[in-house]
């Protein structure tokens, strides 16, 4: 059995998408050892292991970067073999170089929406809930390469069981940057216009304030949100008179793509009727 290593580079949108550990799984799959590594401009993985092995790992890689990542461009180049038996992740390293772009902020996936409303889970009803698949990026980051200490989760230090998923090579949640529970993360309040604590559940409350046509700023890890009821012309118009903004178009936020086509028909055929 020929024994080869291989160096790889990445250059793409692969910071914030759970590609290292989407590495680490894809080369112990196939027995390989080495290591995978972020510097600032790309992404560096070494492979060491049967030539047949090796070749798999590379045609399986570009279709397992998890979305939203993309490779633009892939470089491999022969190395002689070290002798490692393992693989591992290694720390990032800073360098000076172009920057990488910044992976967008992700919706809440399948997972984590069925763990969000399940009332046997850590997380159930958990605002920040999030994995590898999903969550900010964009929004958190601060420097490169993306580890949570650069991000604006780094003040938040997880709990055992966090740490548990986060060294897990098969858990979702491994090498997730922004994991946490609501044992170790950031925690909800609601605050009046004057700092002073509104008793309640925060999210039920919220609901009811935005409905009497209240303007809430909602404060993520990542920034603020102004947020009023949409169809409330009052509540809308009286954003726009704080804001200084007149006429230009607000972003609209719906449940889903159906519920948004549900109004914009509707929006269309009072436009129509006038
Ligand atoms: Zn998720
Ligand atoms: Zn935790």
């Amino acid at each position: 059995m020929s024994v080869v290593r291989k160096q790889i580079i990445l250059k793409g949108i692969l910071q914030g998408i759970g590609l290292r550990p989407t590495v680490y799984r894809l080369a112990t799959k196939h027995g390989l050892s080495g290591w995978v590594i972020n510097t600032t401009e790309a992404v560096r993985i070494e492979i060491e292991g049967a030539r047949d092995n090796c070749d798999w790992f590379l045609s399986e890689l570009p279709t397992a970067i998890p979305s939203p990542g993309r490779i633009d461009v892939i470089q491999t180049e022969d190395r002689s073999p070290l002798g490692e038996t393992s693989f591992s992740i290694k720390r990032s390293i800073e360098t000076q170089r172009d920057i990488t772009p910044i992976p967008p902020d992700v919706a809440v996936c399948p997972e984590c929406a069925s763990e969000l409303l399940d009332p046997k889970n850590r997380r159930h009803l958990f605002p920040f809930i999030t994995c590898t698949l999903c969550g900010p990026r964009f929004t958190v980051v601060r420097a490169f390469p993306y580890d949570r200490e650069r991000t604006s989760m780094a003040d938040f230090v997880m709990c055992e069981d966090c740490k548990s998923e986060y060294l897990n090579p098969n858990d979702r949640r491994f090498h997730s940057q922004t994991n946490s529970c609501p044992k170790c993360g950031p925690q909800l309040s609601l605050l009046d216009n004057c700092g002073r604590q509104i008793e309640g559940d925060q999210i039920v409350e919220s609901i009811r304030l935005l409905k009497q046509g209240k303007i809430i700023a909602v404060k993520g890890i990542g920034g603020f949100h102004l947020a009023v009821d949409a169809l409330n012309e009052n509540a809308v118009q009286r954003l726009r008179d704080l804001k200084g903004r007149a006429e230009k178009p607000f972003a609209v936020m719906t449940r889903d793509i159906e519920e948004l086509k549900r109004l914009a028909s509707t929006v269309l055929s009072v436009v129509k009727k006038n």
